[in-house]
């Protein structure tokens, strides 16, 4: 993916991966990784991909999901938290 409009190269924490196939926007706040099987989308579409859990279950657990692992993830999910917060 080409780097601009925000988007920025990041090495996806969901698959072992060493070569930064993964991306992240800070404007939009989405996460995208070009393995097929990793999650994609905005944190919540993250966390329900990742998880497998429904919308209603993945804003319940947002916070304390992404005050633990969630948030060592990447700068992005420490982004996201507070968009989350904000989303209220
Ligand atoms: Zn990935």
């Amino acid at each position: 993916m080409a780097e601009g409009y925000g988007w920025k190269p990041y090495r996806c924490p969901f698959h072992g991966d060493r070569d930064a196939s993964g991306s992240v926007n800070s404007q939009k706040q989405v996460f995208n990784c070009h393995a097929a099987d990793c999650p994609k989308g905005n944190a919540v579409q993250v966390i329900m991909q990742w998880e497998q859990v429904t919308f209603r279950e993945a804003v319940e657990e947002q916070r304390q999901y992404l005050e633990r692992a969630w948030a060592e993830y990447s700068p992005y999910l420490a982004d996201a938290a507070e968009w989350l917060e904000d989303a209220g």
